[in-house]
């Protein structure tokens, strides 16, 4: 049997429900062979889901997701074999992660302004270390009943560009990417469907995007293959992942979308190159 990689997988250092080494056996359950942890802002997942790898033989990418925003529109940018060790990276995502509980919290105050009372508490335990997100308010939202779903919370009230929005931290397309390339790391746009525009796309390449998230949970057929046009058009590696949250999502994704093993090697070759 040909193996599989699932390339986009949250664990609990973000807004994942599953630790890290639930997120391993989860795979090896599924028979995908390797999986990359790409957390939100934050790599702490990334050595136990090793560890895990080691004992039951998945091989781990080390990864990340970052957030950015260009001209009003949020994108993620994944980077895959990063050196996630190195200091100054790790000290950048620190800093990004102060400003996360930031700016939770002057969310948590619009929501207040209009009359809906969130304990920040709540929300900060809940995400306990690594990352805090708008996928923890949004399920302590649900869980209050302010809402009657995680997704009507963002449609409602804290998705892009709602009432109760709040701007990340004004990291650029093109700094994101740089970090990536610095850290030795490759770097993919995130599920393009969800977020972005495609005219950016040329723009993203000058800056060197080497991958496009084709296969996603959130892709349907004509988005596969419009966005397997443009991986041609921009010469950019097809790459794919179920972006698995555990059951922050309510159903656990993970097997959901894969990738031939193929893919993994062509990251690999990019990576050795930088
Ligand atoms: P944050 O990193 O705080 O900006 O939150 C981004 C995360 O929120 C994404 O990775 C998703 O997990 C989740 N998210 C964003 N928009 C939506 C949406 N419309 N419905 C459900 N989850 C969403
Ligand atoms: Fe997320
Ligand atoms: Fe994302
Ligand atoms: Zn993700």
């Amino acid at each position: 049997m040909s193996k599989k990689a699932d390339l986009h997988v949250h664990t609990n250092f973000s807004d994942g429900t599953c630790s890290p080494q639930e997120v391993v056996k989860n795979a090896n359950q599924l028979g995908i062979s390797c999986i990359a942890i790409t957390d939100h802002d934050c790599v702490d997942g990334i050595e136990p889901a090793m560890e895990e790898g080691e004992k039951l033989g998945i091989e781990i990418i080390p990864g990340v997701e970052l957030t950015a925003e260009i001209k009003d529109e949020e994108i993620h940018i994944l980077g895959y074999f990063i050196d996630w060790k190195t200091d100054w990276f790790i000290e950048e995502l620190n800093k990004f992660c102060k400003l996360r509980v930031e700016r939770i919290t002057e969310m948590i105050k619009r929501l207040e302004g209009i009359g809906i009372h969130i304990e920040p508490k709540e929300v900060f335990e809940l995400s306990g270390r690594g990352s805090v997100g708008r996928l923890h308010l949004a399920k302590i939202m649900h869980e209050k009943g302010v809402v009657s779903s995680i997704y009507d919370a963002f449609k409602q009230y804290i998705g892009f560009g709602k009432s109760c929005y709040v701007k990340k931290f004004n990291l650029t397309p093109k700094q994101a990417i740089e970090m990536i390339k610095k850290i030795g790391g490759v770097s993919v746009l995130a599920h393009p469907k969800v977020m972005g525009k495609d005219e950016f796309i040329q723009d993203y390449v000058n800056w060197g995007l080497a991958g496009i998230e084709v296969y996603h949970s959130d892709h349907n057929q004509a988005n596969i293959q419009h966005y397997k046009e443009l991986a041609e058009k921009f010469g950019l590696l097809i790459t794919g992942g179920s972006d698995c949250h555990g059951l922050a999502k309510g159903k656990l994704l993970m097997g959901r979308v894969t990738v031939p093993y193929e893919i993994v090697e062509q990251l690999k070759e990019v990576a050795q190159h930088k």
